[in-house]
């Protein structure tokens, strides 16, 4: 462990056992745990998905960030890459999988697709970015992004979890930021249940502008 960086709460250690004691905080020793232990959940949706397994190869080894052990389970996995174009169709699914996810868990938005549509924004069939369904850590741009580009933006993601404390994360918070998302429904349309209050009032202004 570097001691250099764990002594930084500026307490003073004698010379004389300055190689075995480090002083720290809970909060430091905590984020330095989870940042060095992402593990992303394995699935790719288009294209990106090609460079992320890229990045998980030996050239690039992702290893390094302790973020090699892709797990085929949500329950195992703290990180979520969203890597390629997200279709309606596709959104329940991720939804479903975020919210088997447990906390701490972050997501990260690979590629213009996942991030706002990319090149399929205008698609019927294409969703604007996931970050209308769940909550974004980091957006990574790029059609598709290299490897080098989600490790920069995997790295952004460790800064951010530096930044955490226990008092604060929503995870040890109660009320609405430990509920669930409802998952959409995918019908001739796909419908965000949050939105149905909203979904009901246009419907009804416009049968009442029909009648
Ligand atoms: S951003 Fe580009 S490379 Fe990535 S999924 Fe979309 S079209 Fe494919």
């Amino acid at each position: 462990m570097d001691n250099e960086k764990l002594n930084l709460p500026q307490y003073d250690i004698p010379d004389d056992i300055q190689n075995a004691v480090a002083i720290t905080t809970l909060d430091r020793l905590y984020n330095w745990g989870r940042r060095s232990s992402v593990w992303p959940l394995m699935f790719g949706l288009a294209c990106c998905a090609i460079e992320m397994i890229a990045a998980q190869a030996a050239r690039y080894d992702m290893a390094r960030f302790g973020m090699e052990v892709m797990r085929p389970t949500p329950r195992q996995a703290d990180l979520m890459l969203v890597s390629g174009t997200v279709t309606k169709k596709m959104v329940p699914a991720i939804v479903r999988l975020y919210n088997q996810m447990p906390e701490p868990k972050y997501v990260v938005a690979m590629g213009a697709c996942a991030s706002g549509g990319g090149p399929f924004k205008e698609g019927y069939n294409v969703v604007a970015g996931i970050d209308k369904f769940i909550p974004v850590d980091v957006y990574i741009p790029g059609c598709p992004p290299t490897p080098q580009a989600l490790i920069a933006g995997l790295i952004k993601l460790q800064e951010k979890i530096d930044k955490e404390s226990l008092k604060k994360v929503r995870w040890y918070r109660k009320g609405p930021d430990a509920v669930e998302i409802p998952v959409p429904i995918l019908g001739p349309d796909l419908i965000d249940p949050r939105r149905s209050a909203e979904i009901k009032q246009i419907a009804a202004a416009v049968k009442e502008g029909a009648s």
